[in-house]
């Protein structure tokens, strides 16, 4: 519709004709007229209205100089390029897996944004939020990444170069020996048995957790299958993809996520624009929005349950009576496969993401009414403290050993193990081994994270013992001083 009004269109043809410039030029000039145009209006609604425009200017702009969808410039295959964007979406990096770049940096970001998440997914390295990175890195510069400690060198000396070298290759080997665990449990040395699990996007990152030696899929982020698309998926096409990953992990549950669309993660053709996209419509919130992308879902992820141990993961919820209401469309879902006698599993389990602090807190109600809960602590983190996890000016304030956080991670957990209801984290937390003892500690006893972490947590657990860690998990629960929450976590992983 943008593009057919006369405000948009009619003015670049008359300066084509007028000025002979070419048409990018008179898009570009015209745009940016109506965009201050826009900034004119006392109405904070209708001056938003200026990023559709915006966006389709730009689209149609690539459109005009053969640049169809984002492009990123081709990997090289002499040597590993890193490519260094001011923002890459979680779109974008999907999109580049194929082509393997060597890392990612980008000026803004935050390190638990779906753009880190999906980069750490592609086992690449990326550091974000770098702020003047693109001003100051130049085409063919030699560049350093670690990305396990954020660091990035440009222009190294020989020296520096040789020692990164060396610990390259003392990671790799690392990282070989650790894989001979694939097939150990991950029991503790008291012996019991942690399950740990991965997170996946597609199908084919089963393979990934089965080399990893993942006992489950925890989490499947099912919004990921459609990013990058001009149309929602049909019906057939989720049942296929769900079943392929039901059928690939051959009988090990696989835990699916209801999409979580919104926020920083737009389908094409419903993007929206909100004053706090994070606070807006979002996942469960969207999906009760447009009944007919979530039947859609609901109806493929029940038929995928006939061909494996398939569970649903419902995310964001924050009250009870979007529970209900959730449950209560999973139900009607299920009557209409029957009515068209179509097999599924009808004891399929629904879980529920703990994510945002109201349903920490009121804990109590998810337990009863839900067969499993799931810590999303990337984003119990950002809206317990108030940080935009995307946000790289507020990441500094990211703190997921924050005694808030903590007090509701161990309320959760005990909460779940209370009522009998298998709970596990499934957010950047459960993969890193810092917070392994701590989680364990505060008696989880399922884990979450990708695949490639996998291998490093089970070592972690293989060398843990519960009753030695409990007393300082309680202590460092109880402490007030971070210095101190540090010092005794430090001791805890000693
Ligand atoms: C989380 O919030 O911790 C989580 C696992 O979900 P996502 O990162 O996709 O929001
Ligand atoms: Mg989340």
């Amino acid at each position: 519709m943008i593009l057919d009004d006369p405000q948009l269109s009619e003015a670049p043809r008359e300066m084509i004709a007028s000025e002979h410039c070419n048409a990018e030029w008179a898009l570009k000039t015209h745009t940016e007229t109506l965009v201050e145009q826009f900034e004119q209006f006392e109405d904070a609604y209708l001056r938003e209205r200026q990023t559709d425009v915006k966006q389709v200017a730009e689209r149609l702009l690539k459109q005009l100089l053969g640049q169809p969808g984002h492009q990123p410039p081709p990997a090289r295959h002499d040597v590993e390029t890193i490519l260094v964007a001011h923002d890459l979406s979680p779109a974008d990096l999907i999109q580049f897996k194929p082509q393997q770049y060597a890392a990612f940096i980008t000026d803004v970001g935050g390190a638990t944004s779906h753009t880190a998440i999906v980069a750490r997914s592609l086992n690449t390295p990326c550091v974000v939020g770098l702020h003047h990175a693109r001003e100051l890195i130049r085409e063919e510069d030699l560049l350093i990444l670690d990305g396990e400690q954020g660091v990035l060198i440009v222009n190294p000396d020989k020296l520096i170069l040789a020692e990164y070298k060396l610990r390259q290759s003392e990671w790799e080997l690392e990282r070989k020996k650790l894989k001979r665990l694939r097939t150990a449990r991950a029991n503790t040395l008291d012996g019991s048995l942690i399950e740990l699990h991965a997170n996946i996007e597609k199908p084919e990152d089963i393979v990934d957790a089965r080399e990893n030696g993942a006992t489950g899929v925890g989490l499947f982020r099912s919004e990921f299958l459609f990013l990058n698309r001009d149309e929602l998926p049909d019906e057939e096409e989720q049942f296929e993809a769900y079943r392929a990953a039901a059928e690939g992990m051959e009988g090990q549950p696989v835990t699916i996520r209801t999409f979580d669309l919104g926020a920083d993660k737009q389908l094409k053709g419903v993007e929206r624009v909100a004053n706090n996209p994070a606070l807006g419509l979002r996942a469960i919130r969207l999906c009760l929005a447009e009944p007919q992308l979530f039947r859609t879902q609901l109806r493929a992820l029940l038929r995928a349950t006939h061909y494996g141990n398939v569970k649903i993961l419902i995310p964001m919820l924050s009250g009870v009576a979007e529970l209900n209401q959730t449950l209560h469309f999973i139900e009607t879902t299920k009557q209409s496969l029957e009515d068209d006698c179509i097999p599924f599993n009808r004891e399929v389990q629904i879980g529920g993401m703990i994510e945002i602090p109201s349903a920490a807190l009121a804990m109590n109600v998810f337990a009863k009414k839900l067969d499993f809960l799931s810590i999303g602590t990337n984003d119990l983190i950002q809206y317990t403290l108030a940080i935009d996890r995307t946000d790289e000016e507020v990441a500094h304030l990211y703190d997921p050993l924050h005694p808030a956080v903590l007090h509701l991670l161990s309320r959760v957990i005990a909460t779940a193990n209370k009522f009998n209801v298998p709970v596990s984290v499934c957010g950047e937390m459960a993969g890193e081994l810092a917070y392994t003892r701590l989680l364990l500690g505060f008696g989880l006893r399922q884990f979450s994270m990708f695949s490639a972490q996998v291998p490093s947590v089970k070592q972690r657990v293989l060398t843990t013992s519960l009753p030695e860690i409990a007393t300082l998990t309680q202590k460092i629960l109880r402490a007030e001083d971070p210095l101190k929450i540090h010092e005794l976590l430090d001791r805890l992983n000693a």
